[in-house]
């Protein structure tokens, strides 16, 4: 039988609806992501939430760029290695309210908490790694040493972290489930192109209510 674990991914205020980088409908998955905690919870699973933890001088803020724009985009470099980074508003800056997870979500069922994003030099999108694997976090510790084979990966937003997360995920050799209706895209325009590049890299892409019907849950 399969251990799994739900990774909740940056449910944090700011990208909730109100927020500084709010997600278009991303309130809408809190209730279904509920549901999976308690069935997750219930089936001896583990919660892992990553939360994205910025300083105030990090590279993704257009506030720290005098010449670029909000989602515009800026060629970086770091450690030698060349990458784009889109420049979003200041947002999950530490210790701040946007940066709390929701109060929607009950922190009691959460396990573990990964953190992300603290490096000002380079973004981390991938709750597993920043964008240069500079620097791995603990979440694949976690989820080894707790045995887990199978994450159910939720979150926001779809196209930017949920992605990167699944991809990573893929890497680091575990059986990745996307939950279709408990993340919500920063452009809707990327959501088809997002699904078919996470299905052909192994992500399987399934509704909350598939979730329910697995056999070997029952
Ligand atoms: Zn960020």
């Amino acid at each position: 039988m399969s251990k799994l674990a739900l990774v909740l991914i940056d449910i944090q205020n700011d990208f909730l609806e109100g927020g500084s980088l709010a997600v278009a409908g991303s309130n809408s998955i809190l209730q279904p992501v509920n549901s999976l905690i308690k069935l997750v919870k219930a089936k001896g699973g583990l919660i892992v939430a990553s939360k994205d933890w910025h300083p105030q001088n990090h590279i993704s803020f257009a506030s720290n760029h005098a010449d670029t724009q909000v989602f515009e985009t800026k060629e970086i470099e770091y450690e030698g290695v060349k990458g784009t980074q889109v420049m979003w508003p200041d947002h999950c800056l530490q210790n701040s309210f946007g940066s709390e997870i929701s109060k929607q979500i009950d922190e009691k069922d959460i396990d573990f908490i990964v953190h992300k994003g603290m490096n000002k030099r380079v973004d981390s999108y991938s709750a597993f790694a920043d964008n240069n694997y500079s620097e791995i976090t603990n979440l694949a510790k976690i989820l080894y040493q707790h045995h887990v084979d199978t994450v159910l990966i939720v979150g926001l937003a779809a196209d930017y972290c949920v992605k990167w997360t699944c991809l990573d995920a893929i890497k680091f050799g575990f059986k990745t489930i996307f939950v279709k209706d408990c993340t919500k895209p920063v452009d809707p325009q990327q959501f088809e192109s997002t699904l078919s590049e996470l299905k052909a890299k192994g992500v399987s892409i399934q509704h909350c209510s598939d979730i329910f019907c697995w056999p070997a849950l029952n």
